[in-house]
């Protein structure tokens, strides 16, 4: 235009544009998640100052955001009608960069294009990210309340120009003409898939133009005009309050954005506030998914927001291994928008949100325990997530003993409780004088109820758990104790009843051992290297030996299990 002026960019605007365009283009899609959540600041922005000052608003108090292709002219447009920006406003915010230590940041950079994307990831790509796909950038914008827009032009060398233009409608459109190769931006599907991962719950609506059929419209005399349609949901449902929101809000929210077709078994829904502030909606899903146990599986259950803005769906830093059948969303208020993936590998924010967020899905899953009413829903959980659960007991130590008591066992007295029987009851009916919580670890629950191991305890009547999962072995080398009871497998080591155990019990058994002493001998010599130690024993009712491992060694269950594994 006529009254166009050039500008010169701060010098780390020049260096940070070289640097990303080379580097982030293997991230180039981010472009539109951080156009749309700057539409989306303006819009929040305009809506926040809009409360003192209800001119911005100028009659038009809809707030939104268009995004609009044309595949002729290679360009694709993100416009809002938020708070937009003055001459001024424009110069400092989209000429310089005022963070500050961008100057170290910069020179921290090593020319490595991996290691350097990781860093500007770190850094933040913001509104100059729409230079990995565009050649040229156009920026449109009027603020709220002034007589004259602005009109900023840049190709992302060294120079951005100025003029001002006439803009009747309030807020900014950001015009990318994108790269030769980069056409895809510039078709219906493409952006709508986009707009749907990465800003489906922005608080605004975020419209497309309709898709018309071209062969409806062939024969038409008045052909039909595409009408502006809503293409994200724009209401974030875990930001609505809870006493708005009905058990079918959360079953369609869940099936809409947690890949499900079926409703979830249950739900938590909290908004905590304090030190840090974050919204949580975590399910626990009806079925597990086919993968769950395979190591390669990726779990993306949880999916984290800050501020709205979608930022990932990596669940590993958001939920612990063992709790990754859990979905839904963590929307952090404190974490700044551009995080990524490096700075949450390490984020004390995060960890705590993460901590606080496993604490509601253990509360959860206590209060379907505890549910009377509805027991079948407990017993859903436990039969397709209780050896998931078991695994907790080792990764999360914290959370130990609350585990614990949410797990459900098969055991000599009822192998056929469902979902089992719990560890409480366990020391409830513990006989008397039983100090120790009794185990046997085997391959089938045939194998395991059929084991010489537990003829002493079948004759005592002491309740013995039967463990067949394959995590058992490893989580009971983890877990000793439960409520100041030792666990004890009754395979391993010398077998102490305790108390359970008469005086008389004892003498005999000591009569028994020096009767034996020479047949001990004789057998020791014909095993001589195969075994450590030959004893008598007095766990046997019915047959005639068994082996036993070592108290501390491996049990001949893990032994093998070990073997199969190759190790
Ligand atoms: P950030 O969003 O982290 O501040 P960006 O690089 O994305 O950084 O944007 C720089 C600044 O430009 C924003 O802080 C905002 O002031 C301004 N800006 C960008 N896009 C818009 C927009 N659509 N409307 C109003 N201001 C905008
Ligand atoms: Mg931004």
């Amino acid at each position: 235009g006529a009254n166009a002026e050039k500008h010169g960019f701060q010098a780390e605007v020049k260096q940070l544009l070289q640097l990303m365009i080379h580097s982030m283009y293997s991230n180039k899609e981010v472009f539109a998640r951080e156009l749309i959540s700057n539409a989306s600041d303006a819009l929040d922005t305009l809506r926040f100052e809009g409360l003192k000052n209800d001119a911005l608003f100028e009659g038009d108090s809809e707030l939104q955001i268009w995004i609009e292709q044309d595949k002729d002219a290679r360009t694709v447009s993100i416009c809002d009608n938020g708070i937009g920006m003055t001459r001024d406003q424009v110069m400092d915010r989209l000429g310089t960069i005022a963070k500050s230590g961008t100057r170290a940041f910069l020179d921290s950079l090593s020319g490595d294009e991996k290691k350097d994307a990781k860093l500007i990831g770190q850094f933040g790509v913001g509104f100059y990210s729409a230079f990995i796909v565009a050649d040229e950038v156009v920026v449109d914008t009027r603020r709220g309340g002034e007589a004259t827009g602005v009109r900023w032009i840049s190709d992302g060398g060294g120079e951005y120009t100025l003029e001002e233009i006439d803009k009747p409608q309030r807020g900014t459109t950001v015009t990318l003409h994108l790269r030769e190769g980069e056409e895809e931006f510039t078709e219906s599907q493409r952006l709508r898939h986009l707009v749907k991962t990465y800003s489906d719950h922005i608080g605004f609506p975020i419209k497309m133009l309709e898709e018309i059929d071209e062969a409806d419209n062939e024969d038409d005399e008045a052909p039909k005009e595409a009408g502006w349609e809503q293409v994200n949901r724009g209401a974030p449902l875990w930001a609505e309050p809870k006493a708005t929101l009905n058990d079918e809000d959360y079953a369609e929210f869940y099936k809409h954005s947690c890949h499900d077709y079926e409703d979830p078994l249950t739900w938590t829904h909290n908004k905590v506030e304090g030190s840090q502030e974050y919204t949580n909606l975590l399910y626990i899903p009806k079925r597990a998914p086919f993968d769950l146990f395979d190591p390669n599986g990726k779990a993306h259950g949880v999916k984290l927001y800050v501020q709205r803005v979608f930022i990932m769906d990596d669940a590993d830093k958001l939920m612990p291994r063992y709790l990754r059948f859990v979905k839904g969303v963590i929307d952090s208020n404190d974490l700044p928008l551009n995080v990524s993936r490096e700075i949450l590998q390490n984020n004390r924010l995060l960890d705590k949100i993460r901590a606080g967020s496993v604490k509601k899905v253990l509360g959860l899953i206590e209060s379907m325990a505890k549910d009377e009413e509805e027991p079948e829903k407990f017993k859903t959980f436990a039969n397709e997530f209780g050896t998931v659960l078991k695994e907790g007991v080792v990764e999360d130590y914290e959370n130990q003993a609350r585990i614990a008591k949410l797990l459900r066992f098969k055991t000599t007295t009822d192998e056929t409780a469902d979902p089992g029987v719990s560890l409480d009851t366990y020391i409830e009916r513990m006989a008397e004088g039983q100090e120790k919580i009794y185990y046997i670890t085997a391959d089938t629950m045939a194998e395991a109820k059929h084991s010489p191991h537990l003829e002493i305890f079948k004759k005592k009547g002491i309740e013995v758990l039967l463990l067949t999962d394959r995590v058992d072995e490893w989580v009971m080398a983890h877990m000793t104790e439960y409520e100041g009871k030792e666990f004890a497998s009754v395979a391993k080591g010398a077998l102490d009843l305790g108390d359970a155990e008469s005086e008389e019990e004892k003498e005999q058994q000591k009569k028994l051992e020096e009767e034996s002493s020479d047949l001990v001998g004789r057998i020791k010599e014909a095993l001589g290297e195969r075994v450590n130690e030959v004893r008598v024993t007095h766990r046997l009712t019915d047959s005639p030996a068994c082996l036993v491992a070592d108290e501390h060694g491996m049990s001949a269950h893990l032994e093998r299990i070990l073997k199969e594994a190759g190790q």
